[in-house]
Formats: structure tokens, sequence, C-alpha cells
């Protein structure tokens, strides 16, 4: 299967998960998780239609951005981004997907500050409350976003989650709907610097499980580009 053989494949799943959740397939937008395939290949899946190019490395996001791997598509970043990095991808993705601390915050929003913009991110929602994993508890989120007023140079456009890996298909189903109620709770209240327009949740083998859940937002990587090599090496 060809790169645009499984985009055409993946949105007519997406499209039809949209529907039977009575949204319109437009409002559910496609991120390339693109990690470890290179400019050619990320160039491929933008010819392909992804609307956006998601990446997790910030020295491979460089390497791939000077070869002009994202021209004709937006970037973002959706890896865990570390302190001392977040000078190299504030204002080059327009989407920070895991921001997972309010001191992360802080840093991109001074960093924002001094570029002259403001920096659209999500914050990371730690779902299933695992201990291996960093993000905002769901009931810290109120406070989070709260807090988000004192950024003036950030806008908060939603949450993000990855939830436990390996669960079952049911156990997954409850994460994504309690994401959602925590997104809808949330987008009923004025909260300053924030708008609440992205759920991001979903990949490869759960991108329409979570579309029917609420997502507006799935990042898939695999089912686009074939398994990665470590994922090769596991099989
Ligand atoms: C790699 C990655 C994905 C895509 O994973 P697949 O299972 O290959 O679709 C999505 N989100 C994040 C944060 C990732 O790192």
């Amino acid at each position: 299967m060809s790169i645009a053989d499984n985009v055409a494949r993946i949105r007519a799943e997406m499209a039809a998960a949209a529907r039977a959740a009575g949204k319109d397939p437009a409002a559910i937008t496609l991120v390339a998780a693109s990690k470890m395939n290179d400019a050619a290949r990320v160039r491929e899946a933008i010819a392909a239609g992804v609307d956006v190019c998601g990446e997790n490395r910030v020295q491979e996001m460089l390497e791939k951005q000077a070869q002009g791997a994202y021209e004709g598509a937006p970037l973002h970043f959706i890896g865990h981004l570390q302190k001392n990095k977040v000078k190299q991808v504030v204002g080059l993705a327009s989407l920070i997907h895991g921001v997972d601390s309010l001191a992360l915050l802080e840093v991109i929003d001074r960093c924002a500050e001094k570029r002259g913009l403001t920096q659209d991110v999500l914050l990371e929602v730690n779902i299933g409350a695992e201990e291996s994993k960093s993000g905002f508890a769901p009931e810290e989120i109120p406070a989070a976003l709260s807090s988000a007023a004192a950024f003036s140079h950030i806008r908060v456009r939603g949450l993000m989650c990855i939830p436990p890996a390996g669960r079952s298909e049911e156990e997954n189903r409850l994460f994504f709907t309690k994401m959602n109620k925590l997104f809808v709770d949330n987008s009923g209240k004025k909260y300053d610097n924030v708008s609440m327009d992205f759920l991001s949740m979903g990949m490869s083998a759960d991108f329409a499980c979570a579309i029917a859940c609420g997502s507006n937002m799935v990042r898939v990587g695999s089912a686009i580009f074939g398994p990665r090599p470590y994922q090769k090496q596991e099989t």
C-alpha cells in the first residue's frame, strides 16, 4: 500500500466515524505523525492530503524542516517538549500538543513574548493516571485553564491525551469518553487566553473510536507510513 492509498483509506474511515457521531467529516483534522519518516515521505503524505504534519523530536523536525519537508502543510509539535528546547519550537510549530505543566507553559509564554507572537498549545491530560507519564490530572485542568490568563502570549486551544498502551478496546473507549467529558465541561466556561477548539486523541489503532467519542484531531503515524523501524523489530 502506498502512502496515498493509506491516507485515502484513513480519510474514508474518519468520515464514516464522523458521520456516525453526527459530525461533519471536514471538522476532523488529520495530523500525520511522521517521526522516523524522511522528508520525501512527509512530502508524499502532504501531497496525499493530510491536514497537518506532527513531529515528536525537535532535532529531527529541524533537519526535515531544513529539507523543505513541511512545505504546503502546517506543522505541529506532538512530542514531549523539554524546557531547554522551547526556543526551537515556538513560532515554528503552529500548535504544541503536549504541554504538561504550568512551568512549561510559562517558558513558552516568555519565549513567544520575546518573538512578538502568540503560541497555540494544547494541555496534555494524563488520562490513565500513569506514573510513567507526565501531564495534568483531569481534576487539575480547570485551575490550569484559569492560569492561562497570566500568559498573554499563549492561547490554549484544547486538550490532548495518549491513553495507556495495551488496554482493551473497552477500557480505551472509557478513557476517550472521560477526556471528551472533561473537554466539553471546560468548554462551557470562559477563561482568558483559552479557546477550547481541539480535542487531540486517537492514533493508528484507535482513531475511529476516538472520533466516535468526540475527538476532532487524530494523530496517525504507522497507518499512514507503515511500521517504524523499531516496530518492525518488535514483530
Ligand atoms: C507516534 C505518535 C503517534 C502516532 O502513533 P501511531 O500508532 O503510529 O499512529 C501519535 N501521537 C503521538 C504523540 C506519537 O508520538
